[in-house]
């Protein structure tokens, strides 16, 4: 496979947040992942889930020659060693790990879709990754005017940093 430039949200909200983060980024970068660049690190209210604790959110660029979906199944055995448990769909999380975009590709199928299909809505998707890819294009549009479009109520730099896995 050639090697392509994709992007991956991390995001956690239960147990110790930032750490979790950054071992799921050591963990990608033991599987065939190099870790190019980290966004700053957001908190935000946790959409949907009443009282839920706040998410700590991120975005990640990392080139893979891994295919789109053995790129998903990374992303999911490492939320599995992290020890997420796949309860109801807004149950907190120890570490969530998606796709959003794996270079220029248009695909949707049943197990993956990409770009991700409802970055647009998302503050902290959008936010951090206008910081790191600005010019990158979703569903034609440029990841800077997409947070342009988008206010940013409720999401706040945390002033936490992640670092690249060595
Ligand atoms: P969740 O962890 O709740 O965000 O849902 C993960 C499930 O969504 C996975 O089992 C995938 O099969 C599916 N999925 C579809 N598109 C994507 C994507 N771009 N990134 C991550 N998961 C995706």
């Amino acid at each position: 496979m050639p090697v392509v430039t994709a992007y991956l949200a991390l995001g956690s909200n239960l147990g110790d947040r930032l750490g979790q983060m950054q071992q799921a980024l050591e963990r990608l970068a033991a599987g065939g992942v190099d870790v190019l660049q980290v966004s700053p690190v957001y908190e935000n209210r946790a959409i949907g889930m009443g009282e839920a604790a706040p998410f700590l959110n991120a975005v990640a660029a990392v080139a893979t020659g891994l295919a789109p979906l053995a790129l998903l199944d990374h992303c999911l055995a490492v939320e599995q060693t992290l020890g997420r448990v796949r309860t109801e769909q807004w149950a907190p999380r120890t570490i969530d790990l998606d796709v959003i975009a794996y270079g220029e590709l248009e695909l949707v199928s049943e197990r993956l879709q990409v770009p991700h299909p409802r970055i647009e809505q998302r503050d902290f998707v959008v936010h951090p990754l206008a910081l790191i890819a600005p010019d990158l294009m979703i569903r034609g549009r440029r990841v800077a005017d997409l947070a342009a479009d988008l206010p940013a109520d409720g999401l706040t730099l945390s002033g936490d940093s992640l670092q690249l896995p060595a």
